[in-house]
């Protein structure tokens, strides 16, 4: 295992420097996770499906990297608790939350009515060998 990942790094120029990532690279990467999460979120979830959003939206708040960004957001979800209770809820929270953040940072106002044609479920394979990327599909698999 460990071997492994050695010669891996070998292989990697770039794992000899450091990258620095900014809050930019950040939030950019979080909101690609975050929206793509809603989008591929059921559009009946499960009692399970929801506490886990939720509870992924509550620890964001408390343990973002970016301590500044993880208050504001903190206050942000105060006053907008998250609703978790159908993929198209969710999408449509997340996009007010980000507009939210937006405003504070002066960006531009995002139609949340093209959240759709912006962000999408993640592209994958799904067969018998994998759980593929789908909730839905993967609740199903693994009760069988
Ligand atoms: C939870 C959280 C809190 C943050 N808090 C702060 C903070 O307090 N201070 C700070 O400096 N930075 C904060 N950031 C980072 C900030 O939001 C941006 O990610 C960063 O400034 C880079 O901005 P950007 O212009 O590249 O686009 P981003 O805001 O990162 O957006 C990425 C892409 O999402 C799309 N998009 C934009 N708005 C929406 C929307 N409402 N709904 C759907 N899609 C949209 C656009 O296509 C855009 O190019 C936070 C990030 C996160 C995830």
């Amino acid at each position: 295992m460990t071997k492994k990942f050695n010669d891996a790094k070998d292989d990697d120029d770039a794992s000899t420097s450091t990258t620095k990532t900014t809050k930019e690279d950040l939030g950019r990467a979080t909101w690609t996770f975050l929206h793509t999460f809603a989008a591929q979120y059921p559009d009946e979830p499960t009692r399970r499906q929801e506490r886990d959003a939720r509870e992924l939206i509550m620890i964001l708040t408390r343990a973002y990297p970016c301590g500044e960004c993880a208050a504001h957001f903190a206050e942000i979800v105060r006053v907008n608790p998250p609703d978790c209770s159908s993929g198209l809820a969710l999408q449509r929270w997340m996009c007010a939350v980000h507009n939210e953040v937006n405003a504070s940072l002066g960006k531009a106002w995002f139609d949340c009515a093209k959240v759709d044609g912006r962000w999408s479920k993640l592209e994958c394979d799904e067969s018998d060998a994998s759980p593929g990327c789908s909730l839905e599909g993967r609740r199903r698999k693994m009760m069988r």
